[in-house]
């Protein structure tokens, strides 16, 4: 394979950058031209394509968003909309395709790999962790550690008022971002969209804290949920300790990735390139049980996303 295209859609998140630097990279250090598509699929449908230089990714491994930007694009959900794709995609001889972005972006990947044979790799770029084949999604880390951030400072005024804190966390369906951000912060209650929630147990667990010296509560509330407001106002109607709301709302999506995930950005774009470069498409990479893996796209966006259970016990049980 001599020429590939690379594009990142939907949510943007920490780490793309990072995941487009590797793949620019390794496509160069093949002997590719590499060539970058503008605002996810809708460069495709507008012919937003730009060559990448070595130097077209300078500087921004450190960088939150994505140079490349995204977009939703409800053409690609069309089947004259994919013929356009395939079009612009042979206009510049790009045999192979890398997208970076969640399952929606991985759908579109499976239909240009299926239904018009583009060979496609997918790299799982997404705050929510919401795909099961792979244990974590590139910016999850990132933005689990703002909303710790955030959490942190609440904890502060929140003590010194003996307030009851409830923090809204992005995820969309999936409550890993409030179970991850619950369990390190020292929250005391999560609410996900997995697991019911009900109120008289979360007012009871309030008070014994409260009976044990306690002097503030964390709640952390997935978005799948409800919004923090409402759950504020319902929680409120049956304690008397004071209930304050927190949305943190886009900030979970910007920012300077980890460490963590720089590393699945590095290792996630190499080895999509790897891929390529063989010849191989259709695939999904991702990381399991700390080993790089990769599996049929279409198979890694059929999987439903499960809840970790035990975590969520560990929670139950520590915080107090
Ligand atoms: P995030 O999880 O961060 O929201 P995402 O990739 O799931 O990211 P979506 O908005 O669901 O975000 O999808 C991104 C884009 O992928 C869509 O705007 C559309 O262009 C394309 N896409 C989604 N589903 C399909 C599909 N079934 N067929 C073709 N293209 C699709």
């Amino acid at each position: 394979m001599k020429r590939i295209g690379l594009l990142t859609s939907g949510g943007d998140a920490p780490g793309m950058n990072a995941a487009i630097r590797a793949v620019v990279r390794s496509g160069l250090y093949y002997g590719m031209e590499v060539f970058g598509i503008e605002r996810g699929y809708t460069g495709l449908m507008e012919d937003s394509v730009i060559p990448m230089e070595m130097r077209s990714v300078s500087n921004i491994v450190q960088c939150g968003g994505t140079r490349l930007r995204t977009a939703r694009c409800m053409e690609m959900l069309t089947v004259e909309g994919q013929k356009k794709a395939v079009d612009t995609l042979d206009k510049y001889g790009i045999e192979g395709l890398v997208v970076i972005g969640g399952d929606g972006s991985f759908r579109g990947a499976k239909v240009l790999s299926e239904q018009y044979g583009v060979p496609t790799i997918g790299i799982p770029g997404t705050i929510d962790n919401d795909l099961e084949y792979t244990d974590y999604t590139l910016g999850f880390d990132t933005a689990v550690n703002t909303c710790l951030d955030i959490i942190n400072k609440l904890r502060d005024t929140m003590t010194s008022h003996e307030r009851v804190s409830v923090v809204e966390v992005m995820g969309r369906r999936c409550g890993d971002i409030a179970l991850y951000s619950g369990i390190a912060s020292g929250a005391e209650i999560i609410v996900v969209p997995e697991i019911a929630f009900d109120m008289n147990d979360i007012v009871s667990r309030i008070n014994r804290s409260r009976a044990h010296g306690k002097h503030s509560n964390i709640i952390v509330i997935a978005e799948g949920v409800m919004g923090a407001e409402q759950f504020a106002k319902q929680l409120q109607q049956g304690t008397e300790h004071a209930v304050r709301p927190t949305c943190i709302g886009h900030v979970q999506r910007g920012g300077s990735p980890s460490m963590a995930d720089r590393m699945l950005a590095a290792q996630f774009g190499n080895k999509a390139v790897r891929l390529l470069k063989d010849g191989i498409g259709n695939r999904a990479v991702g990381i399991r049980n700390n080993k790089i893996i990769e599996m049929d796209i279409i198979e890694a966006v059929s999987m439903k996303k499960t809840f970790n259970y035990e975590l969520y016990e560990t929670l139950q049980m520590i915080s107090m």
